[in-house]
Formats: structure tokens, C-alpha cells, sequence
């Protein structure tokens, strides 16, 4: 039985020193290497061009996403009976939880007026609130968004989570469903993005849904670039109905030179680094789930293709 990777070479060096330690006896490839076909029993990949021609691997068990998002993948390449395994791993959550407090300070602190005002050479002060006078809202309460929502709450900030099941979570306001949509935007001085692509999802950072927030809200967007409307995003920073924005997320990736996001005095871009997938104890996971497999027990992350995530 052999393991396929395909993703990041320099990381995969690392999750090739893990297999050989931890899993000897399950021969790790590192793309475009397959070794023998008809061994490859798993792969795991952050690129579709993995997936373009499974039929090349009659003894596939299963494939594992290399992050937590599965949206780049088309799922009907999947034979049904192949599970696909997104990537639930400490390293990807404690990463998250730090970006995202990053950025909620960083609009909290007023920190990207700042950025601008010093490339214009301005001094000026803008009240310091404190934490508890700011309600963060997480759309998508996950893996990701649970983290986060947790770590913002344990510093003080008001916090509240908006999911499509409501699960609850100590010391955190949940709503749930479009019909309590509404009533969740309506209190979010900051709104972080943490909800999976899918068709629901695709575009609802919109015009319509930044009306809903309080004037001059922040936004942080960690989902996916194509959760959010780009033009309506400028045109509410431009009138003033939000006060600024982080994204760690673009569409296409990278954000092309000349893109209007580069320049914009109240926009701060980072390329896709919120988060990532940490070798090791992602490794460490991805065996547990490889034997579980085995056993017939459950496995952590299996996506529910009904949903798209
Ligand atoms: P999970 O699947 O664990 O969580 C998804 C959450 O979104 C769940 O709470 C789910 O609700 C909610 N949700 C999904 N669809 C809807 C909907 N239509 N309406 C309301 N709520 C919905 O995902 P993760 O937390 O692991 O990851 C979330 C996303 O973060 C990834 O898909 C990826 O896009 C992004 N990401 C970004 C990274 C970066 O570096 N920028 C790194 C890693 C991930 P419920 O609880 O009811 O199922």
C-alpha cells in the first residue's frame, strides 16, 4: 500500500521524514512519483490535478485534503465510494486563531487607518474602546470559526457565531440559518469569514449583507476569495458603510498586479498565509484517519458531498 502527495514539495520533504518514521511500512510519494499505480491506496493533495485521472489507481481507499478547504476539487471526479477527508489538525487551527486575532486587533486598534495615515504622514489619534465594547461575528462556526471564536471571547471581545446547525459554544451568542442572518449582522462591529466555499456560500460577502452590518464595520475574509462581491466590498469602504478590510483571501489567487485591492488605503492584503497545514502533527492525523479506515471507525474531517463541505 503506498501514499501519494501532491502539494507544497519543500512541506511534503517533511511529511515524507514522518511516514518514514511513524508508518514505515506505507511507501510515501511525493508528485509527480507515484510509484506503482495499483499500490497507491491514498491520496493526499492541496491540487485537483490529482484527482484528474483516478481511474489510473484501481486500488484507491480514499483521498485527504491537504487543507481544510475542499472547494478547489471537482467532487465528481471522486468515484462515491472513495471518501474525501478534509484536514482537521491542530496546526491549522492554532495558526488561524493567531492570524485572526491579528487582524480583529489590527481593526480594533484602528491599526489600518494607521498604516495609511503613515504613508500620508498624518498624526492622528483615534479613540482606544475597550475590547468588550466590540462584538465580532464568525460566520461558519467549524473547526476554524470555533477556535476563533473562543480565542476572541478569552481576550474579551464580545463575541457571537453564525453556523447552519447553531451548534453552541460557551461564552459565545450563536445564530443559525439565513432566517437569523439578519439579526446576527445587525450587532457585528467586526464580521471574520470563516465558512467554506460552496454554492450557498459563493458570493455572500455582498452589498446587501454589508447593509446589515452597523456602519463602519470591519471585515475580515479568511473563507475563500470568491465568497466576497469585490465591487461591492469597494463601493461599501468608498461610501463609508465599511471601515475596513483584511483579506488573507482573493480571487484568482494570486491577486493580479493592478487590482484595485492593492492600493485601496483602508484594504490590507495578505497572500493566503491565515493558515497552514502543519506537517507533522497534520501527519500524525492523517494516519490516525488511515487506520481508522481500516477498522471501519469513524474518521475526522469526511466530507458530506451533499453539502460541498
Ligand atoms: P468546517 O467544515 O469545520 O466548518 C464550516 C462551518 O461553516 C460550519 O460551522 C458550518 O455549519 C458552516 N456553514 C457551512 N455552510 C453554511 C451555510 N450555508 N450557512 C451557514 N453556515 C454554514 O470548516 P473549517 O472550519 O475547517 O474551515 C472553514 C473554511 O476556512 C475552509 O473551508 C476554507 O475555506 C477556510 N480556510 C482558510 C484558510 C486560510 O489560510 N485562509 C486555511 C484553512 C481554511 P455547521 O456547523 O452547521 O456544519
Amino acid at each position: 500500500m503506498s501514499f501519494i502527495y501532491h502539494a507544497d514539495r519543500q512541506r511534503g520533504l517533511r511529511w515524507k521524514r514522518y511516514f518514514a518514521v511513524h508508518a514505515p511500512h506505507i511507501p510515501f510519494h511525493i508528485w509527480p512519483e507515484t510509484g506503482d499505480p495499483a499500490a497507491v491506496r491514498f491520496i493526499g493533495t492541496w491540487s485537483p490535478e490529482a484527482l484528474e485521472d483516478l481511474s489510473r489507481f484501481p486500488n484507491l481507499e480514499a483521498i485527504f485534503s491537504i487543507g481544510a478547504g475542499i472547494d478547489q476539487f471537482d467532487l465528481t471526479r471522486i468515484p462515491p465510494q472513495i471518501p474525501l477527508i478534509r484536514m482537521q489538525e491542530p496546526g491549522i487551527v492554532s495558526t488561524m486563531r493567531e492570524y485572526v486575532l491579528m487582524a480583529a486587533l489590527g481593526i480594533h486598534r484602528n491599526l489600518v487607518d494607521y498604516i495609511d495615515q503613515q504613508r500620508r504622514e498624518v498624526y492622528e489619534i483615534f479613540d482606544v474602546k475597550p475590547v468588550a465594547e466590540t462584538t465580532i461575528g464568525v460566520l461558519g462556526m467549524g473547526q476554524l470559526g470555533t477556535a476563533v471564536a473562543s480565542t476572541l471571547s478569552s481576550i474579551g471581545f464580545d463575541c457571537r457565531g453564525w453556523s447552519r446547525s447553531g451548534k453552541p459554544l460557551q461564552g459565545v451568542q450563536i445564530f443559525k440559518g439565513e432566517q437569523e442572518l439578519g439579526a446576527f449582522l445587525a450587532g457585528c462591529n467586526i464580521l471574520v469569514c470563516l465558512l467554506p466555499l460552496t454554492d450557498k456560500t459563493r458570493g455572500i460577502l455582498n452589498s446587501s449583507l454589508f447593509k446589515q452590518l452597523p456602519v463602519g464595520a470591519g471585515l475580515i475574509n479568511v473563507g475563500r476569495g470568491d465568497h466576497l462581491v469585490e465591487a461591492d466590498l469597494l463601493h461599501a469602504l468608498d461610501s463609508g458603510r465599511l471601515s475596513s478590510a483584511v483579506l488573507d483571501v482573493q480571487s484568482p489567487e494570486p491577486l493580479p498586479k493592478g487590482h484595485p485591492f492593492w492600493q485601496h488605503p483602508r484594504i490590507l492584503i495578505t497572500p493566503h498565509i491565515a493558515s497552514q497545514t502543519q506537517p507533522e502533527s497534520a501527519a500524525a492525523v492523517l494516519l490516525e484517519n488511515i487506520d481508522n479506515l481500516a477498522q471501519g471507525k469513524p474518521v475526522s474531517g469526511l466530507v458530506d458531498r451533499s453539502r460541498g463541505y
